[in-house]
């Protein structure tokens, strides 16, 4: 069958049962790049039925950075990597207060509070962040979410209770790669955490990091796991190698293989949320509107975590040049 055809057989099926077999997203990943833009096509279509034409904009703050005990390959803040991140403990509540702000000035409908580590072990300081949440419920109108690391089921209660709406917490990559990524701890681990984060009722947003030298068949294993878990939102994150961190010279994949990997997750997340996070700036360079033509809905804007992302205006203007809308 000519690739175009068993692309729209596929699309045809999916948007009429909203799901897709391993066989078929096995095929979809052997689509060469004359059938790419097919591939994107289909994508688009399948995110205009079950999307719309509306974007998420979400804006992130690092909330604590640096002197992470766990050994992340990818990671600027893990302690096991030499790089020049900067290290400070949580942020008072006033200034994750004027970034909350400056995040819904900048037109985000979402904002996440991240911090580094493992977990929050001090009781002080998850309290403190619990109170942030509240606030920003009360005096802003942006969704708030967080990402905190492993969390125990009465945590993720008590981030519900104020007013928390979305976790994050990735299943990184496929667990066939998992111990070439990370040793202190396991994938198991990320399980639990994002079980608790289900039974307590909030959102959950999981997914992960591509271009870490994983294969297409490993990229459909990370997928199809995550979908097990059914997230509200898959935020894919495409590797932009850190100096210093263990995948620091990591040859970069193409832009087009980076669409493909978005326009696949489309296929197999009809009706969510796919959130494309850091590295986009770094990987996708002039073909960063593709995306949305790949099938993503959801972008992160302003800086990430540790690196500078585009300027919020200019990624507004992008989508409205599109002719997508983010209200
Ligand atoms: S990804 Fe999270 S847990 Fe891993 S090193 Fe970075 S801050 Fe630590």
């Amino acid at each position: 069958m000519k690739s175009v055809n068993l692309i729209n057989k596929i699309r045809d099926k999916v948007i009429k049962c909203n799901d897709i077999t391993w066989e078929q997203a096995h095929k979809l990943k052997e689509v060469k790049e004359d059938g790419l833009y097919s591939l994107f096509n289909a994508a688009y279509t399948i995110r205009k039925k079950f999307r719309g034409k509306k974007v998420e904009l979400c804006a992130i703050t690092n909330a604590r950075s640096g002197a992470c005990s766990e050994n992340c390959a990818f990671c600027a803040q893990s302690s096991w990597n030499k790089t020049k991140v900067k290290v400070y403990p949580l942020l008072e509540e006033k200034e994750v207060l004027k970034k909350a702000a400056q995040a819904q000035g900048a037109g985000a409908g979402y904002f996440c509070i991240v911090t580094s580590g493992r977990r929050i072990q001090d009781k002080n300081d998850f309290l403190r962040i619990c109170k942030t949440i509240s606030k920003i419920r009360k005096k802003l109108k942006l969704n708030v979410d967080a990402s905190l690391g492993e969390l125990s089921f009465d945590e993720a209660k008590a981030l519900k209770e104020a007013g928390l709406f979305r976790y994050n917490h990735n299943l990184e990559t496929a667990q066939s790669l998992y111990p070439q990524v990370c040793t202190t701890h396991t994938y198991a681990d990320r399980i639990k955490t994002i079980e608790n984060v289900k039974k307590a009722g909030l959102e959950l947003c999981c997914g992960g990091i591509f271009g870490m030298g994983e294969s297409w068949s490993q990229r459909l294993e990370l997928a199809f796991a995550l979908k097990a878990f059914s997230p509200e939102c898959i935020p894919v994150n495409f590797l932009n190698p850190v100096p210093g961190t263990r995948l620091g010279s990591q040859p970069p994949s193409s832009p087009l293989e980076f669409l493909k990997i978005t326009a696949l997750l489309r296929f197999i997340f009809p009706k969510q949320e796919i959130k494309v996070c850091g590295g986009r700036e770094a990987n996708l360079r002039s073909l960063q509107p593709f995306l949305f033509l790949a099938g993503a809905d959801s972008i992160i804007i302003g800086d990430y975590l540790t690196t500078k992302g585009n300027p919020p205006p200019a990624d507004l203007q992008m989508i409205q040049d599109l002719g997508l809308s983010t209200n």
